[in-house]
């Protein structure tokens, strides 16, 4: 555990990292974020939903209580940032499956009457759900901006950066970029199975794609569309549809078959036929084979800690993740949830060799 305020070089250029960065400017710690964004990153590619619930289980997500805390740091970020990227909208889900009503019947009356409307069925016999408000947040923009305000601060170097295994030993200051730093802290996403510390730790890339599309304007569409993937009309005839699931396409680029589920998806939710595509695109979520971050102090180099292993989820998750990680970096202790925690990967991170 560190005594006094560590210098942090923070690895990686997507969400996850630049949360960080952020908690430290706020907690008063010495850092530098050096990261390049490479393609497959997850966050370039993020839909942007800010959601408590998980459709497929009818319940809460995992995290689901730190949504306000979330929000309110999305927020937070808007204003320091002098840019909007978070949108508040309704959201509708439509559930085709035989027990759907049922358990969200079930669902509503236990613990989710705050969060959604009673359940209700269309006159395709979908069971309707309706949340009021959820928040999408637009990453790129929130990205662009962090990179702009960290890089004005002399916070941001933008290069890859590369682990010479031998060469860091357990406790001495590690010489970087023209600096020293006391510890580092990878948020590498899928690139942590390439290089560095954490290279043992089991992140599962899932390949998810979306796509914008341009209608004429539809008036009085304001929900966000849910069954199976998202629909919403950000601005007059302008779509934002995503995203597909794969656990078996490992190509980078974006794919003819995610292209045309994406297609007949959007058809199925809105009815439009009479469309033009205007960009298609491609990432890999950082996913854990429990579902549940990645968070911590490596078993062996105690220099090194990890934020990773955000899954689908890393809007809801980075948020609370980052501060309880950056909390236990300054002493504080039991701020990682258990779940979270990196014990659960010791034997892998110890036992691995190159
Ligand atoms: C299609 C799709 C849709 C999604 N939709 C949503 C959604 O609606 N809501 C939600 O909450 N989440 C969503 N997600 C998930 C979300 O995008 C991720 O959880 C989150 O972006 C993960 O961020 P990250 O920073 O951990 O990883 P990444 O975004 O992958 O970032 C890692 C970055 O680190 C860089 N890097 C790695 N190693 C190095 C190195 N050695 N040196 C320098 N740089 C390095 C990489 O190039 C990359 O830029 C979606 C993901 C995808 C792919």
């Amino acid at each position: 555990m560190l005594k006094k305020l560590p210098r942090v070089l923070i690895v990686g250029d997507g969400l996850s990292a630049h949360v960080l960065a952020h908690r430290m400017v706020v907690a008063g710690i010495p850092f530098l974020l050096q990261g390049m964004d490479t393609i497959g990153a997850a966050s370039p590619a993020a839909w942007g939903l800010l959601n408590p619930v998980h459709f497929r289980s009818f319940g809460l997500s995992y995290g689901a209580s730190w949504y306000a805390e979330s929000l309110a740091f999305y927020r937070g970020l808007e204003k320091k940032l002098h840019r909007s990227f978070v949108y508040e909208a309704p959201l509708e889900h439509l559930d085709a499956r035989p027990e759907a009503l049922a358990h969200w019947s079930m669902a509503w009356e236990s613990e989710l009457h705050s969060i959604i409307e009673r359940p209700t069925k269309d006159s395709l016999g979908n069971v309707r759900i309706v949340l009021p408000q959820v928040a999408m947040v637009s990453v790129p923009t929130l990205l662009k901006e962090s990179r702009s305000y960290l890089k004005e601060m002399g916070l941001y170097h933008q290069a890859w950066f590369e682990w010479p295994y031998s060469g860091y030993g357990h406790r001495d200051p590690i010489e970087h970029a023209g600096g020293q730093f006391d510890v580092v802290v990878w948020a590498q996403g899928v690139k942590s199975l390439d290089s560095g510390p954490f290279k043992a730790l089991p992140i599962k890339p899932s390949k998810g794609e979306g796509l914008q599309l341009s209608t004429q304007g539809i008036a009085g569409q304001k929900f966000i569309k849910h069954k199976g993937m998202f629909a919403f009309q950000e601005s007059p005839g302008a779509w934002r549809v995503g995203s597909t699931y794969s656990w078996s396409d490992l190509r980078p680029e974006p794919s003819a078959e995610a292209l045309a589920e994406l297609k007949a998806g959007f058809i199925e939710l809105t009815g439009i036929k009479d469309f033009k595509l205007v960009n298609h695109w491609a990432g890999f979520r950082p996913a854990s084979p429990d579902r549940k971050a990645m968070v911590g102090q490596h078993p062996l180099f105690d220099q090194h800690f990890v934020l990773n292993g955000m899954g689908s989820k890393g809007l809801l998750m980075a948020p609370f993740l980052a501060k309880a990680l950056q909390e236990e970096m300054q002493g504080a202790s039991d701020k990682i949830p258990m779940l979270c925690r990196l014990d659960r990967f010791t034997k892998r991170l110890i036992n691995f060799r190159e």
